[in-house]
């Protein structure tokens, strides 16, 4: 057998090459699958997953990384961390618990509110929230982990089970009822980690991974603190760890990790390349290392002959101490590029999912090993792919290169500051105080998806096709008028999603047919990639916006999805900066602007739903990630004339801390989630002084509950202590595609009528 340097990964995708885990999943939730049937398709998955590890010659097969929801709640599950609502009376969490837990309901049990869901550090994955409650108790409670290790023995397979790490799950959770100190709880949880540590051993297993992703993060002292004595404990047990730091640096934790009492440490090269050797450098001698330099975050295939040559003389240093892996788990990849029939063959070349980075690890390992002629013609194969990547001209189009080259400071600054263009906004557009909109998209019923993608089969003609959506158009527009909104929309009907729709249109885009990532639970999205400069051959959005605007005498925003969402939601390039396919893309849109406002439309949106969740993990990172966001977006906008005012469209709420950089972007009109925290967001312009227009959305359009006419009035009359009548918006939180007809009328009727009120009172207020 060829020899192999010792490879691993910290995880594998779960879905599944064809999402079989999101069928049945679903299925089960229906009550269509019985839960026997889909605990078999969990075991399938993790067979065939082990199987492909095994044959890519990894020392060991990964196990737990697996989970019919998510790590975070499962670790819950194994740890009795169940709130009291879900009504469990000790003893193994049932599946449906765990799934209530997740997602408020099963198909036993009642039905309760369900955990609260948010982002697994900057990924797109999202994790239920572990919930601690004063006198939290812990205990073992789930048998998964102890089960899926005998699965994969006795599949004849050496094992690595994984676990989060004690201080990672307790960072993530959230104290409740009462606020306390979460580091308080170790001294009852670590005992329940050396049992399941116990357990283990027992079992026969000799390498346990502790994920530790919080060692990337500014951590405060304390919790830097707690790790050496909780690890002493863990090491106690006799199982050799390997603690795993991803999705960053390890910088002022570096002395931290490197001195806990473990057997080994991994850490990720990809997105921090210049830790490797200082961390070599410090290596003490019992830590064996475990170098994440496969990317497991993108897509790209890895310069495998770059990390042969740069690993070598490690090798000669650390010899068997030198382990080789991917980043992070590969749970942020798709799973089989093989799956992508239709993919241009030289783009698909450049490009490597779960499965075949499997095979650059082996590759990797091998090379490492000293047998180079065993893989001598991979390594030939990946030297040309990453060559012809680097010239191609598919990717590089030197106009574009030469256009952000030349950008010049003006192309960011609008002609005049927003006092004036606000006064020449107010002549034009003759808005009424408070004057009320929508977010964009209106109810996508069966019927428009299926109109969608029977033009997309090809079952339907263009001619058809735009007939169809402009009858959605004038309908939407025609109802809206009846609801007397000030400012309309056309609905965003022809929008299956608001990037994919924008990146189909746009030179250097390309779109797999199978590339799924969990988002969480059954949920998977499929991002886009962006793999060439970024060009608009044509106008994207401008026909359907000035057909709509053509049906009414009222204005209809234009509506684009900002740079920095597109690239936040796409897999994107790996050969230059972010911030550079960022400006191309806010080249591309300025164009857009421009031609819409050349096409009459009066009002631009530029949606950067995702502008928050871009930033860095680490908060000397930010200031460098805001510059380059909002330059992007100022660039976007920044084309339209004074008369033109441009909005903005934010979703989550927690932009406290970002303040200035938002107001700097210097949208005319910035609308916000706000109403799920009870305008609490408005706390924040105590401190900061927002100096344009704003729009808190008085309503939540994540549920189908109705707010009544008081309750938005409330919400507004409170906004209007913080902010000035002349510079607030009436409109709903977000977009009401996910909406239904019936209820979508009601709320809007009842918000225009909110926002009639306090203009009579503001009437009442002048005389
Ligand atoms: N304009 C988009 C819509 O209304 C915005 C969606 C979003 O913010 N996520 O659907
Ligand atoms: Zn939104």
């Amino acid at each position: 057998m060829v020899k192999q340097m010792k490879t691993h990964i910290l995880g594998f995708p779960r879905i599944g090459a064809d999402r079989e885990l999101k069928t049945a999943l679903e299925a089960y939730w229906q009550g269509n699958l019985s839960q026997a049937d889909l605990l078999q398709v969990g075991q399938q998955l993790r067979a065939q997953h082990w199987q492909l590890q095994r044959e890519a010659g990894l020392t060991w097969v990964t196990v737990n990384d697996f989970s019919f929801y998510d790590q975070v709640l499962d670790m819950s599950a194994l740890l009795g961390v169940v709130p009291p609502r879900y009504q469990h009376e000790g003893g193994v969490v049932p599946l449906d618990t765990l799934f209530r837990m997740a997602r408020g309901r099963a198909p036993t049990g009642a039905d309760t509110t369900a955990g609260e869901m948010t982002k697994w550090f900057d990924t797109n994955y999202h994790y239920i929230v572990p919930e601690f409650y004063p006198k939290q108790a812990f205990s073992l409670s789930s048998d998964k982990v102890f089960q899926e290790v005998t699965e994969a023995q006795q599949l004849g397979h050496e094992v690595k089970p994984v676990l989060i790490g004690p201080l990672t799950y307790l960072w993530l959770g959230k104290t409740k009822q009462t606020e306390f100190d979460k580091l308080a709880l170790l001294d009852q949880l670590v005992p329940v980690y050396c049992e399941i540590l116990r357990k283990l051993a027992a079992q026969g297993v000799t390498w346990l991974q502790l994920d530790e992703p919080i060692l990337s993060l500014d951590l405060p002292e304390e919790w830097r603190a707690a790790f050496a004595p909780v690890y002493q404990t863990l090491a106690e047990t006799g199982l050799q760890l390997l603690v795993a730091s991803y999705f960053g640096a390890l910088a002022d934790n570096l002395q931290t990790a490197l001195q806990l009492p473990v057997q080994a440490l991994h850490i990720d090269v990809v997105r921090a390349p210049e830790q490797l050797l200082p961390v070599v450098e410090a290596l003490p001698p019992h830590m064996s290392l475990s170098v994440g330099c496969i990317d497991g975050r993108n897509i790209w295939a890895s310069d495998l002959n770059q990390w042969v040559q740069r690993l070598t003389q490690l090798k000669q240093q650390l010899g068997e101490r030198l382990w080789l892996s991917a980043s992070c788990s590969l749970l942020h990849v798709p799973v089989d590029l093989a799956a992508e029939r239709r993919m241009n063959p030289e783009i698909k070349a450049w490009l490597a999912f779960a499965v075949q980075k499997l095979r650059e690890l082996q590759v990797l390992g091998v090379a490492l090993a000293g047998e180079d002629d065993a893989i001598a013609h991979s390594l030939q194969l990946n030297a040309a792919a990453i060559e012809a990547r680097h010239v191609s001209p598919r990717i590089h189009k030197p106009a574009v290169k030469q256009r952000v080259a030349e950008i010049t400071p003006d192309l960011s600054e609008r002609s005049s500051p927003y006092e004036q263009r606000a006064a020449v906004q107010k002549r034009q557009l003759q808005l009424p105080l408070y004057p009320t909109t929508t977010i964009g998209s209106f109810p996508q019923t069966a019927e428009i998806r299926k109109i969608r993608f029977d033009f997309k089969q090809l079952l339907m003609g263009r001619e058809e096709y735009e007939r169809r959506m402009q009858n959605e158009i004038k309908s939407v527009i025609e109802q809206q008028q009846a609801l007397g909104l000030d400012v309309l929309v056309h609905g965003e009907a022809e929008r299956n999603d608001m990037v994919e729709y924008f990146g189909e249109q746009l030179e250097g885009f390309v779109f797999s047919q199978q590339g799924w990532v969990q988002s969480y639970g059954s949920r998977c999205v499929k991002p886009p990639i962006i793999y060439g400069d970024v060009s608009r051959p044509e106008p994207m959005t401008v026909a359907w916006s000035q057909f709509a605007q053509q049906q009414t005498k009222l204005p209809v925003k234009g509506m684009l999805t900002g740079p920095v969402t597109i690239l936040q939601w796409s897999f994107v390039r790996d050969d230059q900066p972010r911030a550079q396919t960022c400006l191309q893309l806010a080249l591309a849109l300025r164009d857009e602007v421009l031609d819409l406002e050349q096409a009459g439309i009066k009002i631009i949106q530029i949606d950067e739903a995702a502008f928050r969740e871009g930033l860095p993990l680490r908060r000397a990172e930010w200031d460098a990630y805001l510059t380059w966001a909002v330059k992007a977006f100022r660039i976007t906008a920044s084309g339209a004339k004074d008369e033109t005012q441009i909005h903005t469209h934010m979703c989550y709420s927690e932009f406290n801390d970002i303040m200035p950089a938002i107001a700097a972007m210097d949208a005319d009109v910035i609308t916000i989630e706000t109403s799920r925290s009870q305008m609490e967001l408005l706390d924040a312009f105590q401190d900061f002084d927002y100096p344009n227009e704003i729009g808190p959305g008085v309503y939540d359009i994540h549920s189908p509950r109705v707010p009544s006419v008081e309750e938005m009035q409330q919400l507004l009359i409170h906004a209007r202590q913080r902010i000035p009548a002349e510079r607030l918006w009436v409109n709903p939180d977000c977009g009401l595609k996910t909406r239904a007809w019936a209820e979508t009328l009601d709320s809007l009727r009842n918000m225009v009528t909110a926002a009639q009120r306090m203009r009579g009172e503001e009437v009442k207020h002048c005389h």
